[in-house]
């Protein structure tokens, strides 16, 4: 198990020309914009896992970017249990 990226479509603020993320990962061609839905995307086999894309959309108070577990056998993100625990940390400032 391992951590990469993964952005939040709905917080990405890409389509009013933020690149932040793209900017700042050291891998080549690993976080990228789709010209479709003018979002951020992150190609799962090429992120390290270093967090800096996160650091920066965060210092940006977009907070699109979170770190999600990987199943290293099928490859998949694993958001059910980042998901549950945001619900969690929501319900705390109800
Ligand atoms: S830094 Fe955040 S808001 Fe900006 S393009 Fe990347 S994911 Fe989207
Ligand atoms: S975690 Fe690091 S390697 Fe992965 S997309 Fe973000 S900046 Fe790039």
């Amino acid at each position: 198990m391992y951590n990469v990226a993964f952005v939040e479509d709905d917080k990405c603020v890409a389509e009013k020309g933020c690149r932040l993320c793209i900017l700042y990962c050291p891998e080549a061609d690993c976080i990228r914009l789709d010209t479709r839905k003018m979002k951020a995307f992150v190609v799962v086999n090429r992120c390290k896992g270093c967090d800096l894309c996160a650091v920066v959309c965060t210092a940006a108070k977009h907070d699109a970017i979170i770190m999600a577990p990987v199943n290293g056998a099928t490859g998949e993100i694993i958001l059910g249990a980042h998901k549950a625990e945001a619900a969690a940390l929501g319900q705390a400032y109800q």
